[in-house]
């Protein structure tokens, strides 16, 4: 069975995209091929720029199709900080320190609007084809850090459409309207058309 790489260390977002993608190949990640702690520095300019680099990157190093994402955080008014920079932003601050000096900043804004984005690519090395997808959500951030699921900025994170944070809503709620699963299920059209099965 043809193989893909999804190159990512975190099980949860394998197992996510996996399930997404839905394909009759097998899906293998990083720590099946020995490169966990092999890392490539995201030094792109945008989203897109970071996931192609990612993709390629262990396509070619491991010779194998591979998937990538980037992601990140972007609130209006703080001229789309964190943005591409999200998971550096702030860095040695944990998450909770991180949303403090959010709020804090934001403590006298009304445009309190935000999204999350992700870019999903596809890249195969042997037969050169690039695809990719950009999936966002739009909302709006909280007055205050509420509940403890998911991770990163979740608990400050309003989803339009609901008035309880990422934090606080259950995990299939987010699993289903991210901006993961969006870019993803887009992805999933591409490569369905590459691919042709469901499994
Ligand atoms: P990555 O590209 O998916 O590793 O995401 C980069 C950074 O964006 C993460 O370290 C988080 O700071 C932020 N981020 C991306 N997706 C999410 C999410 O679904 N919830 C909360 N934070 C996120």
């Amino acid at each position: 069975m043809r193989k893909i790489l999804i190159a990512t260390r975190n099980h949860h977002k394998f197992e996510e995209i996996r399930k997404i993608l839905n394909l009759s190949v097998e899906f293998i990640n990083l720590e099946d091929l020995g490169g966990k702690d092999l890392e490539i520095e995201e030094t792109g300019k945008d989203y897109l720029t970071n996931a192609m680099m990612k993709a390629r990157f262990y396509a070619e190093k491991f010779s194998i199709p591979a998937i990538a994402d980037d992601s990140g955080f972007e609130i209006l008014s703080l001229g789309s900080l964190p943005g591409v920079m999200s998971a550096r932003f702030l860095e040695g601050f944990d998450y909770t320190r991180k949303m403090k000096w959010i709020l804090k900043m934001m403590r006298n804004l009304d445009d309190r609007r935000a999204r999350f984005i992700c870019c999903a690519v596809f890249y195969d090395p042997f037969e050169k084809i690039l695809v990719g997808s950009i999936g966002s959500i739009e909302g709006t951030v909280a007055r205050e850090i509420r509940g403890n699921k998911g991770f990163g900025y979740d608990p400050i994170f309003i989803p339009r459409g609901y008035e309880r944070t990422f934090g606080e809503l259950p995990e299939d709620v987010k699993s289903t309207i991210s901006h993961r699963a969006r870019a993803f299920r887009k992805l999933q059209k591409l490569l369905y058309g590459l691919f042709f099965e469901h499994t």
